[in-house]
């Protein structure tokens, strides 16, 4: 599997009613997340600031500052996930919280397996996102995103631009074949579909890099004649 670095996540429930926070975080709790409450924009903010919890959960009628508020401020420097939790959910209160930066909406009252689907799904699609604060794991392969940093075995790896390209897709898709094609369409774009050498010589030098023993690939194995799939299980 490809998973986040920890396996626990942590989300902030911003919630000033005591029995919607209390309910939401038993529901969070049964889904395997950890969660902390707050019950105002300012201590949302705080919190934030000192533990940079994975997703926020945010009620938008807060005693303190207004929710939008407390979600522009947490976009001017940061990309941490947030849903808004609103009993407002007219199209425009939807579209306002939307443009304010917030990445979903969920109108309340909600259904409890819709809000756990809400995040799992969010938390996933975080995973994808370059820009976020996230790191790829597969066994003893680590990519470290943002910094656009990859180690094996907890040691560094210097690789060329088209070599990360390469290596970012197969851990993307850990476990599944990813074909010439598609490797050539992401790393390097529509116009090389068909051009093999280039790939065949790239991925040999990622290997290079990568493999204790190249010719015996573990990390980046050949689906003969289709393409390529990185294992995910132990080699
Ligand atoms: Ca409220």
């Amino acid at each position: 599997m490809v998973m986040l670095q920890d396996g626990n996540r942590q989300i902030l429930i911003v919630e000033d009613d005591e029995d919607t926070a209390e309910m939401v975080s038993s529901l969070l709790t049964e889904a395997g997340y950890k969660s902390v409450s707050v019950d105002t924009g300012e201590t949302a903010l705080s919190e934030i600031a000192a533990k940079s919890p994975d997703l926020v959960l945010l009620d938008l009628g807060l005693p303190d500052i207004n929710g939008l508020e407390v979600l522009r401020r947490v976009r001017d420097t940061s990309f941490l996930p947030m849903i808004v939790l609103s009993g407002f959910s007219q199209e425009r209160d939807k579209v306002r919280v939307l443009e304010a930066g917030a990445d979903d909406f969920i109108g309340k009252p909600f259904a409890p397996d819709e809000l756990v689907a809400r995040i799992a799904a969010l938390l996933r699609r975080v995973q994808w996102t370059p820009q976020a604060e996230t790191k790829l794991v597969v066994r003893q392969l680590e990519l470290d995103i943002p910094h656009r940093q990859a180690a094996i075995r907890g040691k560094k790896l210097h690789l060329t631009p088209v070599e990360y390209g390469l290596l970012i897709t197969l851990m993307r898709s850990a476990g599944q074949l990813v074909t010439h094609d598609e490797l050539l369409r992401t790393v390097w774009g529509e116009k090389y579909a068909g051009d093999y050498s280039v790939l065949r010589v790239n991925i040999s030098r990622l290997r290079q890099k990568l493999e204790e023993n190249p010719r015996r690939p573990a990390y980046i194995v050949t689906v003969p004649g289709e393409g390529y799939r990185m294992p995910t299980g132990r080699p």
